[in-house]
């Protein structure tokens, strides 16, 4: 049986990691495509060797665009590589470019689409993720739903229940592998910091880092809670590429993106996470660390009814939830968020 895995960016490789392993032990050598979204060493390469992945099948090395010059160049690469393969079944993960047009790619060529990841909605068509999803699940003859709200999601979007599968969240299985490294690594103890004494901040989504006005007040009130709370800011390539073009400051500390280990690292020794991406709203919630996100809405609704998250839209409020939530370390249960999703997938794709 060939199955085809589909990452590009960052989140991809974190979800695709785990459905590798589970099918090589079943004796199949699934075929990995890296589109070349992201192409930093730090978003890309680091999590292939943290995750000690073989280098990719296919790259395509199609790099940063607009998102739709992006997704068209990956439906064009994907079209002849699809067309050699003829794969039995494509699997993608996620909402990036890089799904949504191996999802388009591989409808038109009438091949099978699984995808990981699906029924997740934040009803904010502003965003590229938001129609990525839709779009992707449309499209999938299996929908791999992480929680039993993004089933719901599915289903009220009138998808066959026999294509649905509830199988919980695949990141959850990475996270569990590599937590006990993780754990003994202390990275925070090469920062300098205290152990949950300091605050661990990400900023990549455009809301957030596109507009100057905005960016340049999120860094003025993380300078803030700063005095109070060492801030540091593993600072993604795309904001930090607009920190520099409108030549903005902050005291806060800013270092490279980190390669997934030395990441979680610090998220298991933080006394709180401010961030707007998808991923680490889950991860603080299945770890019961406190997190603020810096958005107006979440496509991870079981975030907030934990209560691990809570959503902010204006900046000017951090202070005063940073003061309520810090260190407010909690126990929390998700169904299916068990370090098994990956068993649960390979299960079904071998025996449809
Ligand atoms: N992450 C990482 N290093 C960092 C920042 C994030 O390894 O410096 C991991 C994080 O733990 C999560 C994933 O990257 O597993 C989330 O990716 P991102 O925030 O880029 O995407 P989103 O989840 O918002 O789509």
């Amino acid at each position: 049986m060939r199955i085809i895995l589909v990452a590009g960016a960052r989140p991809n490789f974190v979800k695709l990691s785990p459905l590798y392993y589970a099918l090589k032990s079943r004796g199949i050598g699934p075929v990995v495509i890296h589109t070349g979204q992201h192409y930093d060493y730090e978003l890309s390469q680091a999590f292939f060797e943290d995750f000690n992945l073989p280098e990719p099948d296919h790259y395509f090395g199609v790099g940063s665009d607009t998102n739709l010059r992006q997704i068209s160049k990956i439906i064009a690469k994907a079209e002849d590589v699809l067309r050699a393969l003829n794969p039995d079944v494509v699997v993608v993960f996620g909402d990036v470019n890089s799904t949504l047009a191996l999802a388009v790619a591989s409808k038109h060529l009438h091949l099978k689409l699984a995808h990981v990841e699906a029924g997740l909605r934040s009803r904010d068509w502003s965003m590229p993720e938001e129609i990525n999803r839709i779009t992707t699940d449309a499209l999938s003859d299996l929908l791999f739903s992480p929680s039993y709200d993004a089933t719901e999601n599915l289903l009220a979007e009138g998808k066959p229940p026999e294509s649905i599968f509830t199988v919980g969240n695949i990141m959850i299985d990475s996270l569990m592998r590599v937590r006990p490294r993780a754990e003994s690594l202390r990275y925070w103890e090469n920062l300098g910091l205290r152990e949950r004494g300091y605050i661990l901040a990400t900023l990549h989504r455009p809301v957030n880092v596109d507009d100057p006005e905005r960016l340049g007040r999120i860094l003025k009130v993380l300078d803030r809670i700063n005095e109070r709370y060492p801030v540091v800011l593993p600072m993604h390539p795309r904001t930090r590429k607009n920190v520099e073009r409108w030549n903005l400051r902050t005291s806060v500390r800013v270092i490279k993106p980190l390669r997934y280990t030395h990441f979680l690292s610090l998220m298991l020794g933080s006394g709180l996470v401010i961030t707007d991406s998808g991923g680490v709203q889950e991860e603080t919630s299945f770890l019961g660390i406190p997190c603020i996100t810096l958005r107006p809405n979440t496509e991870r609704p079981i975030t907030l009814e934990l209560g691990t998250n809570v959503l902010l839209k204006e900046p000017e409020g951090l202070p005063e939830l940073v003061e309520e939530r810090f260190g407010r370390i909690t126990e929390t249960s998700i169904p299916l968020w068990d370090g098994r999703t990956a068993e649960r997938i390979a299960r079904i794709l071998l025996n449809p």
